[in-house]
């Protein structure tokens, strides 16, 4: 190399003597802010001040006008530097622990997700160990099988969208959102020496890097584009290569770790491009009341006229802006969305807390993904003003959008479930039907399906007297042990394909919480058994789908117990849940139960959730079933389950209580002449 000349030896000098000065003053502005979070703390007063922030980018980039430094950069600057006060300040106060090690997992060597991470670790002052995965849904999984602490993954770009996969990841999988970061992506052309864009061979780089970057790429002539699995690898490769004309696309930060020169800057296909990113860990974290801090969840709007503005109403009635709205398919269901929700709110804080309660009671499920400090805001992620999708808090609420609070009889162990929280009637999409409101349906079908011949004939049967949903067990509850215990798994399949052929949705008994997610896949309702009714640990895990839930009353429950535990489900956030009364204990010895039809009247007034009648088990004998079923629908049930089998007396359970497809169909009709009394 031959030796610099004086002149530029004299100009490095001065570059390096103001880098030196730039660093020693950003180390002494993090000396001041330190003093001023010690401040903060002491008067209790909140970390984030949004106005002061907005003033301090006003006056550098005022600054940076008059002296002639390119605006968008020192924005740039300031905003980074501006986050990392914030989650210093988040740290310091929330005692985060900074001695451990963290093993946090992102796709791809020297991705701009795998900087995020390292920038996240770095604002908190954590060591950290970068795990590189092959596939976002592989951090997900490294993180669930205690791989490793923490997974980045890439939530929304400014000019891509947002990220669809990062979105189903969340939904799936039991994860909880604990941090953000927001990074701005600077795609850079990368080599081992500079050269003219004309005499570029190849660019190698991983799929994100040709697809934001597609519209440069097209103006290289002589380039061919090479796919590589992560930008460390393509980076590596240029510069082991030994041939000037291959080059890589990645960060600058990337291209300096691997001994590259950063050929040109700002190729993205859009200038200000940012991506956020979520931090997501097994378990939720507490954030301190007093930092800037974002909540997001998953809502599933309920079948009603203006229901998603009446959930989002919920939020800005109580004072929460709204930072992002996103909508997806709902799986399994055509045409049907689910919305993903971020809003600035601390579930830690009571007013968030009983905004996420009335939330509950406006939709058909709410999944709450986290509450997390925030590091970005609206502007981080969208520069420029957005619009509010929804009214500003303090505008007033049309009473339509209103949640509904009428004053009622009140339950310790209930909130959701009762009237209270929702005045109308729940009403419960299965397939095309609806249940509950002034609807009436009839499920029907054998105790348990024993073959296919069985399972499909009866479902003809029942099909054909009108019944609309075809029920059969598969895991039994059985007394004895010795007993027949259902068919299981290969029994369900029984059930759905009879399901299939004749049109029907079907239900299924579930027993255990670890069948609940297998059981979702292929069940329309999943039915809770008498004898699990106060098995909480599945109630709670029935509170995580996104599948209506048949909740039948315990065999010695009150009715208050029976609506706590369905109050279980809810909580979670699954608000499809119907109730089935299937008959009590009492003395009464000359039916199997005592059919409550009593608790038909109490629950119509106390609950907003659909009523089922089971007479079959609530009277155990063939012919009690078809008086009770008539009493039920007079009495105001929204619906009946009943037993059907081809050749009642060979049933394998429950033959005493099974009708005969005779008997059903005659029960049909005869249901036909009574009407609810009123
Ligand atoms: C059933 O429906 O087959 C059943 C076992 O019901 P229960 O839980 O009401 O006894
Ligand atoms: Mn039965």
């Amino acid at each position: 190399m031959p030796e610099p000349d004086a002149e530029l030896l004299s100009l490095r000098n001065r570059v390096n003597d103001l880098d030196q000065r730039i660093v020693a003053l950003i180390a002494e502005r993090f000396r001041v802010v330190v003093d001023v979070a010690r401040e903060k703390a002491a008067s209790d007063a909140t970390i984030r001040d949004s106005e002061r922030e907005r003033q301090v980018l006003a006056a550098v980039e005022h600054v940076a006008r008059t002296q002639g430094a390119p605006v968008n950069l020192v924005r740039r600057i300031y905003r980074d530097l501006l986050a990392e006060s914030v989650s210093r300040q988040v740290s310091s106060r929330s005692g985060v622990q900074r001695e451990v090690a963290l093993r946090v997992a992102v796709r791809g060597e020297h991705s701009f997700g795998f900087l995020a991470a390292q920038k996240y670790l770095s604002a908190r002052d954590v060591d950290g160990e970068l795990v590189v995965t092959p596939s976002y849904q592989a951090a997900v999984d490294a993180l669930k099988a205690g791989e490793v602490d923490l997974a980045v993954l890439p939530i929304e770009n400014t000019a891509a969208g947002s990220v669809d996969e990062t979105y189903d990841l969340l939904r799936e999988n039991e994860v909880s959102i604990v941090g953000e970061e927001t990074s701005s992506v600077d795609y850079c052309l990368c080599g081992v020496s500079d050269l003219p864009l004309g005499a570029i061979s190849q660019v190698l780089a991983a799929v994100d890097g040709l697809e934001q970057c597609s519209r440069f790429l097209q103006t290289l002539p002589n380039a061919s584009q090479i796919l590589h699995f992560d930008t460390g690898a393509a980076m590596r490769l240029v510069q082991a290569g030994g041939d000037a004309t291959h080059v890589a696309i990645g960060a600058a930060e990337a291209a300096a770790a691997h001994g590259l020169v950063v050929l040109r800057r700002g190729i993205a296909n859009h200038a200000e491009n940012y991506t956020r990113f979520v931090v997501l860990a097994r378990h939720p974290v507490a954030v301190e009341l007093s930092a800037p801090c974002k909540t997001s969840l998953i809502l599933i709007a309920r079948h009603e006229h203006g229901a998603l503005m009446r959930s989002l109403g919920v939020l800005a009635a109580s004072g929460h802006s709204m930072t992002k709205l996103e909508s997806r398919p709902r799986p399994g269901r055509p045409f049907e969305y689910m919305f993903f929700i971020d809003f600035e709110g601390n579930i830690a804080d009571p007013r968030t807390a009983d905004a996420l309660d009335d939330l509950r009671s406006t939709a058909l499920h709410l999944k709450v993904l986290g509450s997390y400090p925030a590091t970005s805001t609206r502007g981080d992620a969208q520069p420029g003003d957005a619009t509010p999708l929804i009214p500003p808090a303090d505008t007033d609420v049309p009473e339509s959008i209103a949640p509904p609070r009428p004053a009622t009889k009140a339950s310790k162990n209930y909130r959701l479930a009762g009237r209270g929280a929702r005045s109308d009637d729940t009403v419960i999409p299965v397939g095309n039907l609806l249940i509950g409101g002034a609807g009436f349906l009839v499920m029907a079908g054998p105790c348990s399906v024993e073959s296919a011949d069985q399972i499909n004939a009866t479902a003809r049967a029942v099909r054909e007297a009108g019944a609309q949903i075809l029920r059969g067990g598969v895991f039994k509850p059985r007394t004895s042990p010795y007993a027949f215990q259902g068919l299981g798994w290969e029994g369900l399949e029984l059930l759905a394909a009879a399901g299939r052929a004749t049109g029907m949705p079907i239900i299924s008994e579930v027993m255990a919480v670890d069948q609940v997610r297998r059981m979702a896949e292929l069940v329309d309702v999943l039915q809770v058994g008498t004898r699990n009714m106060q098995n909480f640990d599945l109630l709670r895990e029935l509170g995580k789908v996104d599948r209506p839930i048949l909740l039948k009353r315990g065999l010695s429950s009150t009715i208050d117990e029976w609506l706590g535990a369905a109050e279980y489900i809810l909580a979670i956030g699954n608000q499809q849940v119907m109730l089935c009364e299937r008959g009590i204990r009492t003395f009464e010895t000359s039916t199997r139960n005592t059919l409550d039809l009593c608790a038909i009247p109490v629950l119509r007034e106390l609950t907003h959730l659909p009523v089922i009648v089971d007479p079959s088990h609530g009277t155990g004998h063939r012919a009690y079933v078809a008086p009770m079923a008539k009493a039920a629908r007079a009495a105001g049930a929204h619906g009946l389950l009943i037993e059907v089998h081809p050749d009642p007396d060979k049933a394998l359970s429950d033959a005493e209580q099974s009708l005969s497809f005779p008997e059903f169909l005659s029960l049909m009709r005869s249901l036909q002449t009574v009407a609810p009394v009123s």
